[in-house]
């Protein structure tokens, strides 16, 4: 499956702001925000011309796109789908984006990125309701619970992860059991839960254009 592979602090550079892409790094002073806060590429130090109304919503709509670490293709998607869901478009799209497995296991802190927990679901080191599931695009529903291989539990990386579970805290949709290193899914997630910076409405006009 495709999947981007340059430089991800690239993308937090290009939309100006942190994407926390990273992991640990991010909060370090070696964020390269922190070292190197303009745009990558030769001209990334010219002065910002007023940004158009067109290129707000595409740096918005690329800015979610690049958080949760998915391709244009399959966010179009989820955008359509959005689109036929009863309710507001642009927040089903946040809630179809939070209920990927690869996010529910970065929100339980069992990885530090979303990008690590897109590789441990990938390598199979995942249940939902006690099965195996490796596709990071699963949706997961009310009442699932998502826990790790028993053996995954003790990995190094893991349980470094892990021990920031306190400090990261857990969105209040859902569940950890801290001791069993379970989640459950409460309720889904709706636009109130979540706390990105992000204004979907700008996504939504991007699409109907
Ligand atoms: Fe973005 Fe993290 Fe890289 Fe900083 S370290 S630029 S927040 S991915």
């Amino acid at each position: 499956m495709a999947r981007y592979t340059d430089s991800v602090c690239r993308l937090c550079r290009r939309e100006g702001e942190k994407l926390f892409l990273k992991g640990e790094r991010c909060f370090k002073d070696k964020c390269a925000i922190e070292r190197r806060g303009y745009a990558p590429g030769q001209h990334g130090q010219r002065r910002r011309m007023k940004q158009s109304e067109y290129s707000l919503q595409l740096r918005e709509k690329q800015k979610v796109r690049r958080i949760y670490g998915i391709l244009e293709k399959q966010f179009r998607g989820y955008f359509r789908r959005a689109e036929r869901m009863r309710g507001v478009t642009g927040e089903n799209l946040l809630s179809l984006l939070e209920r990927r497995l690869d996010n529910i296991v970065f929100r339980l802190s069992f990885a530090g990125s979303r990008a690590e927990a897109r590789q441990l679901v990938r390598h199979g080191h995942v249940r939902v309701n006690g099965r195996k599931v490796n596709i990071p695009s699963f949706l997961v529903t009310q009442g699932d619970e998502i826990t790790l291989r028993e053996k995954s539990k003790k990995h190094p990386r893991v349980v470094d992860n892990f021990a920031a579970a306190d400090r990261r805290g857990v969105p209040e949709w859902l569940e950890l059991a801290k001791k069993e290193m379970s989640g459950t899914v409460r309720t889904l997630p709706q636009r109130e839960h979540l706390t990105l910076d992000v204004q979907e409405q700008l996504i939504v006009e991007l699409y109907s254009r």
